[in-house]
């Protein structure tokens, strides 16, 4: 009798919590905003492309998304506090391809992407340029090898920490070339890019949601797109593989992620809020302006997510492994 009891109250206590989190859900997101962390410094691409995106997702959710910088450590520390934080649907974490690189350049990176986050859906796709101060004498990327060979020892190349992906876009590059540059970490390519403006470093590669202003201004010299077609933007930017130098190619992708154990029923409404984002002509049309383009909304789901940064962990770690770069 007393076991029947046991299972009784069991199974009360079951949907008793299947109701509270029905309730939770019906009711999300209700008046409370929801946090974005974003963990790279504010005004650089991947806060652009995230304040681009949750002005618009906001409206599509009924909940006001603000934006919380938390940079360094190429953005394991911002997309840790996620792990960490609530799992009410009232954090979530954009991040790039940071994402699927940081558990090989990591050792101790503390989390796993695939199993401590729920995902919510991938944002925007941007391409990289490698830039330079307007005063370094090269002209073209075909000129500029020779230069960065003969001059290494004098020459910097900026980062936003390792893990970003101007730290990936530069590891490739140098590989490429065979020689290696001093890099200076920042904690965002904005930060980074008020530098080369100043000339206090030499080069980055950086996404063109950072640097379209400077580029449609002729305030960097840039040097080579660093994908295997010219941007679309930008028709005029040669491709590294044109002027000599194949397979130097990084496609910088946003998604979006939630603390593990957020109700499904939360993700689902965040999950179709971002859907209706990607596919709004004002978020897509803001994203070619820089450079970027918007995913199609099928990509802005879980499952896709889920394979797709699958992919992006197997497809990278043999490539760190083999360039032999941790971060720790
Ligand atoms: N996304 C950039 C990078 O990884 C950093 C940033 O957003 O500032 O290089």
């Amino acid at each position: 009798m007393k076991r029947v009891a046991k299972m009784v109250a069991a199974a009360m206590a079951v949907s008793a919590m299947g109701v509270a989190t029905g309730a939770y859900a019906q009711e999300y997101p209700g008046s409370k905003p929801v946090t974005a962390v974003v963990p790279f410094a504010a005004g650089g691409p991947t806060d652009k492309v995230s304040r681009e995106l949750t002005m618009i997702m906001s409206k599509h959710l009924g909940a006001t998304i603000v934006i919380e910088n938390l940079g360094g450590a190429g953005g394991t520390i911002g997309a840790k506090k996620v792990v960490q934080a609530k799992n009410d649907g009232h954090t979530v974490l954009i991040h790039h391809i940071g994402m699927s690189t940081a558990p090989a350049l990591y050792r101790n990176l503390g989390f796993d992407p695939l199993k401590d986050f729920e995902m919510v859906g991938e944002i925007a796709d941007v391409p990289m340029v490698l830039v330079g101060n307007k005063s370094l004498p090269p002209n073209t990327f075909k000129d500029l090898v020779p230069y960065i060979k003969a001059n290494a020892s004098k020459l910097s190349l900026a980062n936003a920490g390792i893990g970003s992906a101007s730290h990936l876009c530069g590891l490739l590059f140098q590989s490429a070339i065979q020689t290696e540059l001093t890099t200076v970490p920042y904690k965002g390519t904005a930060p980074a890019l008020t530098d080369i403006l100043g000339g206090q470093v030499n080069l980055m590669c950086d996404q063109t949601t950072n640097i379209a202003g400077q580029l449609k201004a002729g305030a960097l010299k840039p040097y080579a797109a660093m994908q295997s077609r010219r941007v679309e933007a930008f028709k005029d930017i040669p491709t590294a593989a044109e002027q000599g130098l194949p397979g130097v190619e990084v496609k910088i992708w946003h998604a979006m992620y939630a603390p593990k154990g957020t109700p499904k029923p939360v993700i689902d409404k965040l999950s179709a809020a971002l859907q209706k984002s990607v596919a709004d002509p004002a978020f897509r049309a803001k994203m070619a302006e820089l450079g970027a383009e918007a995913v199609p909304a099928q990509r802005a789901t879980p499952d896709s997510l889920r394979t797709f940064l699958g992919a992006e962990i197997n497809k990278w770690t043999p490539v760190i492994k083999k360039a032999g770069v941790y971060a720790d």
